[in-house]
């Protein structure tokens, strides 16, 4: 606190991060992260960059990325936004789009920082309860409002909308904007990006941070209609004209091109996730369904801060939400093979010893 300070900032409640401990020998499971490494016609791309070049600024548009974007989803590269990491799009979302009239919708439980934005931004909100499966359902929707937003995956349960409860979301709300983060949707959920055709209200979030393991890079993006696109940009230029450095945008193209890679690694979470689902589920866990590289748990006969505290002090770092409805669950990450055996090992003498 300080007398310095601004009205503003003596009001924000600020986004917590999950933690970046300097421990070593640490299975950290705690921020989705990716369990391999980026891909490595990515990290030459970067390395490319990191030149005399340096010198200037980058281009302001990240037009090769918008570009490569673009014909990845069957797009223009007017309907691509690209921000530094999609924490960054949702904040210009949130100042472009999503500040109306009426209140701006989203889940009780789902990414924490759309509160904080609503705070930063004076957006005024409600949220809308998951039912007692603790998914989204969007009858509950159908109530006066200004905006929507939808994590799909949702975080930090990992339950996923199929596209087309997705699309009669956008029909319902066809005179709103309609925001789906879908920073999990490669791990396993329905895109929405081929309904952005048809819906001009529809603004799809991406991210390189998870599915394409560049989360020290900071990449993320929006697609839709170009009219959103550009009210993002409006606000965009009149934040920081040149949010990517060379060589994140050299580093993003090189890792959307490279497919192979993207399509290996996602396999091999994807198979993670299930040994880890079963191996939790044989421990007595109960386990959402996951389509996001998470999974998300709780356990009968154990608090969820007591298990965070005893995984903890094996070295293992799971997030725990110290938050209404979801106390006992533990969101754990999909981490390597080795890692998960060491995860279920460590829970089997917590839970069953
Ligand atoms: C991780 C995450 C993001 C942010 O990712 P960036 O690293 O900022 O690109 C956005 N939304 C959800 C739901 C996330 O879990």
């Amino acid at each position: 606190m300080s007398r310095f300070w601004s009205e503003l900032t003596h009001r924000l409640s600020p986004y917590t991060p999950g933690e970046q401990p300097r421990m070593p020998n640490l299975v950290k499971l705690n921020t989705n992260e990716h369990p391999l490494g980026p891909s490595p016609r990515a990290l030459e791309a970067i390395r490319a960059e990191a030149g005399d070049s340096l010198r200037l600024y980058p281009d302001p548009q990240a037009t090769a990325l918008r570009e490569t974007l673009a014909a990845y989803h069957g797009l223009t590269p007017d309907q691509v936004f690209i921000g530094n990491g999609s924490d960054e799009v949702l904040a210009h979302t949130f100042a472009a789009l999503l500040k109306q009239s009426g209140p701006l919708l989203f889940p009780d439980i789902t990414y924490s920082f759309y509160p904080v934005y609503c705070g930063l931004f004076d957006i005024a909100y409600e949220t809308v309860p998951l039912d007692a499966a603790m998914q989204v359902q969007i009858a509950d929707y159908r109530r006066k409002c200004g905006a929507i937003i939808l994590a799909n995956p949702n975080a930090p349960t990992g339950t996923a909308l199929s596209r087309a409860q997705i699309a009669q979301l956008l029909d319902e709300h066809a005179d709103i904007p309609v925001v789906i983060d879908e920073a999990y949707v490669d791990f396993g959920a329905e895109s929405a990006v081929p309904l952005i055709a048809s819906h001009p209200n529809l603004l799809v979030v991406h991210t390189l941070s998870k599915s394409r393991a560049l989360a020290g890079l900071r990449v993320g993006y929006a697609l839709g209609d170009a009219a959103l696109i550009q009210g993002l940009n409006r606000v965009k230029d009149s934040f920081n004209s040149y949010p990517l450095g060379r060589p994140a945008q050299a580093g993003a193209i090189a890792a959307i091109k490279d497919e192979a890679y993207f399509q290996q690694g996602r396999a091999i979470v994807i198979a993670g996730r299930e040994r880890l689902v079963a191996g939790l589920a044989q421990l007595g866990f109960e386990v959402l369904p996951s389509a996001a590289n998470f999974v998300f748990a709780r356990h009968p006969g154990h608090e969820g801060k007591a298990l965070a505290a005893e995984l903890r002090a094996r070295a293992i770092i799971v997030r725990h939400f110290n938050a209404p409805r979801i106390s006992d669950h533990l969101r754990i990450t999909v981490g390597t093979n080795e890692q998960v055996e060491t995860l279920l090992a460590a829970l089997g003498e917590i839970v069953g010893g």
